[in-house]
């Protein structure tokens, strides 16, 4: 049987030999179980030809499974100390490359302008570090990176969050920023005994499909994500008073009334039943009504 990286005797192994100790604060929790990665890298859609770029590459654990089943891996990683160890665990590999940076500083669309060919398909794949899952996935779509998908491992709460539907719990601001990029689908729930060390959620896969284009038309941006945001402000409230008291200092709520009437949206409801259509609607009334 091939010695892999993820598994716990080895994972042990190279721990001990480098003196490792995992660091909380930047949400090391590595992979040990083979069976796992595979699948993450079977619902990512990865083939020989494809490129790969890796978020948080730990010891290797998932980046030696992309080596192997694809055409190159860029792996981004922030904790010096693991630069060393990388070089040993994978030093069989020469379709690997490390960057020593925060991915949340990275030009991640210059790096894949300089790795890759304009030809190949290419996929973001991680097992990511909890303390920053959003903004790192926020990042990622909005920079419009020219990728296919991005298939995380994260807390199953949040990738509930990112693929939820409209009337559920989980249903929310992140929700309509995500499906605006992304076809977000939860693959598959990820038991904890599969991290070392376990963390204290559950885990999940989550696939986000890049769209060519969003699913609905919005005049601005900016501004539609703060009718989200303003709609989601206090779950409980109503459309119309969370809207009334987001714009308190900006519009009077004679115009907030007029512009649910016009985009014709029962402003009782509350935002957790609007779908993104029809948070398109809202924001482009408003847009227009008040500008
Ligand atoms: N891929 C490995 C595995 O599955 O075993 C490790 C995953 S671990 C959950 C997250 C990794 O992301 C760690 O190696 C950590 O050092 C790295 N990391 C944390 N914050 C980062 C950041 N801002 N930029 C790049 N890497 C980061």
């Amino acid at each position: 049987m091939t010695n892999y990286i993820a598994t716990p005797t080895r994972t042990k192994a190279i721990l001990n030999k480098y003196g490792f100790s995992f660091k909380k604060s930047l949400g090391q929790n590595f992979l040990i179980d083979v069976n796992v990665l595979r699948n993450i890298i079977k619902h990512a859609g990865i083939d020989k030809q494809a490129g790969v770029i890796e978020i948080g590459p730990g010891i290797g654990a998932l980046t030696e499974q992309l080596a192997i089943h694809a055409d190159k891996v860029v792996a981004f990683e922030i904790d010096q100390r693991l630069l060393p160890i990388l070089k040993d665990t994978l030093h069989g590999y020469n379709n690997f490359e490390l960057i020593h940076q925060d991915i949340l500083k990275a030009d991640v669309v210059q790096v894949i302008r300089k790795h890759f060919t304009k030809e190949q398909n290419i996929h973001v794949v991680a097992n990511l570090p909890y303390y920053i899952t959003t903004p790192i996935l926020m990042k990622l779509v909005r920079d419009k990176l020219p990728v296919s998908s991005i298939t995380v491992m994260i807390q199953k709460e949040v990738a509930e969050r990112m693929a939820a539907q409209p009337n559920t719990k989980s249903y929310g601001s992140l929700t309509i920023a995500l499906q605006y990029y992304t076809e977000a689908e939860v693959a598959m729930p990820v038991p904890k005994s599969v991290f070392m060390p376990q963390p204290n959620v559950d885990s999940a896969i989550l696939k986000l499909e890049m769209r060519e284009r969003p699913p609905v038309h919005v005049e601005d941006e900016d501004f539609f994500f703060n009718i989200v945001k303003a709609s989601f402000a206090q779950r409980r409230k109503t459309l119309q008073n969370n809207l009334k008291s987001y714009f308190k200092d900006r519009y009077d709520k004679d115009v907030i009334h007029n512009v649910l009437e016009k985009s014709g949206i029962d402003g009782k409801r509350r935002g957790e039943s609007l779908d993104i259509g029809e948070f398109a609607r809202l924001a482009n009334t408003f847009f227009k009504e008040t500008k």
